[in-house]
């Protein structure tokens, strides 16, 4: 058997919409580091997020779904959404190393505003000894190693990506303004959101 480790990229987001920022994030990653798989993993109820403007989470699964069934790549996981209470960071992984072989390595895919809150996570101490980081440039966020924790310097890769000034904050603004979103996300995920009478 080859010693080759699985490497295994996991995206954790709320998807509320999911967009092409985080597709351009999660693939120019995956190519960079060799990734063999990039799970996308919707969260449940955010433990950083007001509940108010977000979409129930089997939509925000199913749109996820349809944004990244083209990519061979690609996967999603239901495992926060399904999972009771708030989702942590360090469960999921926990959970997926159950699942994969042995030999995956995780590496956990953020945005530079993501990863610059990340010593306000739940134990992120442990976290660190169960995942690397990697965490990609953002249109308005600052990528600099000396803003994350000095703890997790060390396993935190950063990375530039092409810059797409495009969230899901504006996108839902766009909706209920009723201006075009053409462009922003994959068109399945645009003609679901229209079916459904999301964020309206
Ligand atoms: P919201 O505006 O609702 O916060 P968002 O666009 O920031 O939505 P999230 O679901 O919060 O999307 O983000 C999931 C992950 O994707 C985070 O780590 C975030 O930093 C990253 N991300 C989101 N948009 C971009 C982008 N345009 N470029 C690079 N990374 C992004
Ligand atoms: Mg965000």
């Amino acid at each position: 058997m080859s010693g080759k480790a699985f490497k295994l990229g996991i995206m954790g987001g709320t998807f509320n919409p999911i967009h092409q920022g985080h597709l351009v994030a999660a693939e120019f990653i995956r190519d960079e580091f060799n990734l063999d798989e990039v799970l996308f993993v919707p969260s449940g109820k955010p433990p950083h997020k007001d509940s108010n403007e977000i979409a129930p989470p089997e939509h925000r699964w199913m749109m996820t779904v349809l944004a990244t069934a083209s990519n061979e790549h690609f996967s999603v996981s239901s495992l926060e959404i399904e999972r009771v209470g708030e989702s942590y960071t360090r469960e999921t992984i926990l959970q997926l190393k159950k699942i994969y072989p042995e030999n995956t390595e995780c590496y956990f895919i953020t945005g530079a505003d993501a990863i610059a809150e990340i010593s306000t996570w739940h134990k992120t101490e442990d976290l660190s000894q169960i995942t690397k980081f990697i965490a990609a440039s953002r249109p308005g966020y600052k990528l600099d190693i000396k803003s994350i924790d000095s703890r997790f310097q060390e396993c935190t890769y950063l990375i530039e990506i092409p810059a797409l000034t495009i969230s899901s904050t504006e996108i839902r603004k766009r909706i209920k303004e009723k201006r075009t979103i053409k462009y922003l996300l994959p068109e399945a995920v645009e003609k679901y959101i229209s079916k459904n009478k999301l964020y309206g």
